[in-house]
């Protein structure tokens, strides 16, 4: 898979396709083979097996636990998507990419996390910490210097930026800088910038993964997440695990995953902006006592954001009073879904705190919206009715 040459592009050279921009990547890497009468887009192989010759060699596939053609295609696009020279790894959620990444840790090795980080990442290390499988260090990912001072001795950094859902901004560069000088690994978490945002390899960091159910596939029909190494040999000790505890991805949501990245651009562009938009309202609102979002002048991610994202993301956290005023808030808006999850077309909101699992110096009234690709005049007609109280 990392031929020199794209058999889908055969006219344009290795060099030509790694000069391609991210949004023309997400349309054009991952086709089949040019030919007469091929398809433009992959098939999908229903098959748990797949056929050796001459007794069980002459195949590299063997089972649909291994590989499955239709995933190959997603995996490729993903991978060129991030700057790496090698395929992503597909799972069948984004906790099955988070589980394969933390099997990095050695068993007794040292973890260190945003408190922030989204709450399965944080579940799940805190279970393994619990177990004794290792050893767990929570931080505020925003604050560089205890950042670092938790590096010593630890065995990998894992990075949210922003945090869900408080938007915090890391400095990336800077943290990925103190790790490589300690021997740590870097995983980043880029679920909420998406690789149009940024692009941690490029940066130094050791693996990304995503919830791919999120603004990857696009539309709330599919759960997916992928890994993305910078060597083949972390490469593999994640392919190893996703073989041996089998969180695989069904041939049907690997194609719908590729069917949504192929408009990722054209969604992010809009819910971007929309979101940006959203926020410069939000605040001026006197019934929100906060806005959180990289892309406001006022957010103290700002600075951070503006020299390591292109983009602010999608995503604006929102504090109301409290529970009971976040809740009511909810509760009166007609257009917004009242749900969870985000990185869909559809514009979904939710009190994060109403989920047990949630760390608990999340504000008890912080509202996440994840704002879709609808007008934006409409969605702020509904947030601002329900903010003053209801038509
Ligand atoms: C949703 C999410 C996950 C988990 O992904 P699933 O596809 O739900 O398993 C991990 N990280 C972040 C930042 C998320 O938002």
């Amino acid at each position: 898979m990392t031929a020199d040459r794209d058999y889908a592009y055969p006219h344009l050279d290795a060099d030509a396709l790694a000069q391609l921009s991210p949004e023309t990547l997400t349309v054009a890497a991952g086709r089949p083979e040019r030919g007469p009468d091929a398809p433009v887009n992959p098939e999908i192989v229903l098959s748990s097996t797949f056929m050796g010759l001459g007794g069980i060699g002459g195949g590299a596939r063997g089972y649909g636990r291994f590989s499955n053609p239709t995933w190959e295609p997603f995996e490729a696009a993903v991978g060129q998507l991030e700057g790496s020279a090698l395929p992503a790894l597909l799972f069948s959620s984004g906790m099955g990419a988070v589980a394969a990444a933390m099997s990095l840790v050695p068993v007794g090795g040292v973890l260190v996390v945003p408190r922030h980080s989204y709450s399965g990442t944080l579940g799940l290390a805190q279970s393994k910490a619990e177990r004794g499988e290792l050893r767990l260090i929570e931080v505020d990912i925003a604050d560089t210097e205890q950042t670092v001072a938790a590096l010593d001795g630890a065995d990998l950094l894992w990075v949210e930026s922003p945090t869900n859902p408080m938007m915090e901004v890391a400095d990336l560069p800077a943290l990925v800088e103190a790790a490589r000088a300690r021997g740590v690994l870097v995983v980043v978490d880029n679920t909420f910038s998406t690789p149009l945002g940024q692009r941690p390899l490029g940066v130094g960091a050791d693996v990304v993964v995503h919830s791919a159910t999120k603004y990857l596939a696009g539309h709330s029909d599919v759960l997916l997440g992928v890994a993305i190494a910078a060597t083949e040999q972390l490469r593999t000790r994640m392919h190893v695990h996703r073989t041996l505890h089998g969180a695989i991805a069904g041939p049907v949501e690997a194609w719908l995953g590729l069917r949504g990245l192929r408009t990722l651009a054209l969604r992010v562009e809009r819910s971007q902006a929309s979101a940006a938009e959203l926020a410069r309202r939000l605040e001026e609102h006197p019934a929100v006592a906060r806005v959180r979002y990289p892309g406001l002048p006022s957010d103290p991610g700002h600075e951070r954001a503006a020299k390591q994202f292109t983009g602010f993301g999608s995503v604006v956290s929102i504090e109301l009073d409290d529970a009971e005023a976040a809740d009511a808030f909810v509760a009166r808006l007609a257009l917004w879904l009242p749900a969870t999850s985000l990185g869909g077309v559809e514009s979904t909101i939710e009190r994060r705190r109403r989920h047990l699992a949630e760390p608990l110096t999340v504000p008890e009234g912080l509202v996440r919206l994840s704002v879709g690709i609808e007008n934006v005049d409409d969605l702020w007609d509904d947030l601002r009715q329900a903010l003053d109280g209801g038509r």
